[in-house]
């Protein structure tokens, strides 16, 4: 018989609701124990998707008003039964209930383990697992829409709609090798050539989307870089709606690397402000500088910015030089003041250019744009399937591999014992992928990563 766990479903801080979740076969026995309704039925006697009002009894005394929900296995979000105390959210009351629902017999639930029983009894596979946790992380709204798609399975379907190709190409191919009297259809080689071209196809579409994915889910490291004075900081500010960065018109003011997430084009850039690009004899200054050039060669993104109302010098030259090659936007600030910046120079080192002006919030919009479009992801479909995490990605890459061996297989005419081996190897990539077939190191891994209550 498997433990009964209970844990704080809600976070670890103060809210309107506190919600106690418990799991498992004892979880209405133990939630009866700790709760009342008020008309003094037991909830051992509900239906499930049935909810009660009534009190938390704590040492036989009423302790707060409450309302319990009661989930039947299967029909749960873990397929066990499941009771949802919801208390009122004061941490006090919450740590009470749940110290007095272990009394009556649950053990605390580890990081994940709603989530991991939920696998473990097929209601979800691993790629939707893995989304729940995205889900909870995603901060941008493309990434929450992404990850709310992978999470209703939009993965599992692509995957395992190839799987059940290779599979049946397998199963055909293996009775022609046993069975060569019997009466089987012909296994024609183009129709197989067909459908491990096509399996190829649909993985390759993956692996070829996964840095959009990955931009659209994880965000963007992003270097604001420039000479002082340019107005890094003001864009900086304007960007993250704070006066994180400080304005000042005296060269050398920020001094280190202020970092902020935002939103923009619908992507997260995770923001850093470097100090002005220039030589220094100041050491503090120095150093900023020093990091300031290894946040540039780092970012994935560069929003080099340059003041539009002043003749180009030498640290414009050189921080355009230093952006050639890399994800870039030109961003010409000031576009308020009269404008002497010669421009040439810059339209060959990046790949995009938008004129702003971060005094008079002018112009965000191109630069949303531009980021958006330079990044690949302007008509990023977030309804499509998508490789979420590397560990999905090495399984993926593993399957095409394979595919591309056993077509290179078919046209050299290898045996079909041989190009199964090949098939079967794919297949087993996607059924690790989906956790069909995953080891228990790779799937107390995924879990351990979880917060505790989910
Ligand atoms: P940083 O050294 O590059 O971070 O530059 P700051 O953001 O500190 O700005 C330097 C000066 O330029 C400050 O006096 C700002 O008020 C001014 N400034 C910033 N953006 C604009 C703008 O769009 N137009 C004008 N006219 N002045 C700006």
């Amino acid at each position: 018989m498997s433990t009964t766990i209970a844990a704080i479903a809600t976070g670890n801080a103060p809210g309107g609701i506190g919600v106690i979740r418990i799991s498992g076969e004892k979880a209405i026995e133990i939630a009866d124990a700790v709760f009342l309704p008020l008309d003094g039925s037991s909830l051992s006697k509900l239906k499930g998707y049935r909810a009660k009002y009534g009190n938390i009894i704590i040492e036989g005394e009423k302790a707060d008003n409450a309302v319990a929900l009661v989930f039947r296995a299967p029909r749960s979000y873990t397929g066990e039964d499941v009771a949802e105390l919801s208390v009122h959210g004061g941490l006090l009351m919450v740590k009470k209930t749940l110290e007095a629902v272990f009394a009556a017999g649950a053990v605390p639930a580890e990081a994940g383990e709603f989530t991991k029983r939920a696998f473990l009894n097929g209601k979800i596979d691993l790629t939707q697992a893995e989304s729940v946790a995205e889900l909870i992380s995603a901060e941008g709204e493309q990434a929450l829409k992404a990850s709310y798609n992978a999470l209703q399975g939009a993965l599992s379907t692509r995957i395992n709609s190839v799987l059940q190709k290779l599979l049946d190409a397998s199963a055909l191919m293996a009775a022609w090798v046993d069975y060569p009297d019997e009466e089987i259809p012909e296994l024609s080689e183009q129709e197989l050539e067909k459908t491990l071209s096509c399996c190829k196809a649909e993985l390759d579409e993956l692996l070829e989307n996964y840095e959009n994915a990955k931009t659209v889910t994880k965000g963007v490291d992003t270097a604001i870089a420039g000479r002082p004075n340019v107005g890094k900081s003001s864009l900086m500010n304007l960007l993250t709606g704070t006066e994180k960065s400080i304005v000042t018109h005296i060269e050398g003011t920020t001094r280190d690397i202020v970092e902020e997430d935002i939103t923009l084009g619908g992507i997260v850039l995770h923001l850093k402000d470097t100090a002005g690009i220039r030589r220094s004899d100041d050491l503090v200054e120095s150093i900023g500088i020093e990091k300031a050039n290894k946040a540039i060669e780092d970012a994935r993104l560069v929003l080099a910015v340059f003041d539009g109302g002043e003749k180009e010098n030498e640290y414009d030259l050189e921080l355009a030089e230093k952006c050639k090659g890399k994800t870039s936007i030109a961003v010409i600030n000031k576009s308020d003041l009269e404008q002497k910046l010669d421009t040439s120079f810059i339209e060959n080192a990046f790949d995009k250019l938008v004129f702003i002006s971060a005094k008079n919030d002018e112009g965000i919009n191109e630069l949303s744009d531009a980021v958006s479009e330079l990044l690949g992801v302007k008509d990023f479909d977030t309804s499509a399937p998508m490789l979420a995490n590397l560990r999905q990605k090495q399984n993926c890459k593993n399957a095409c591999d394979s595919i591309t061996e056993a077509l290179e297989g078919l046209s050299l005419g290898v045996t079909y014992d041989a190009l199964n081996v090949m098939i079967d190897a794919a297949a087993d990539e996607l059924l690790s992928l989906t956790g069909r077939k995953a080891t228990s190191e790779v799937v107390n891994n995924i879990f351990s990563k979880f917060c505790v209550g989910k």
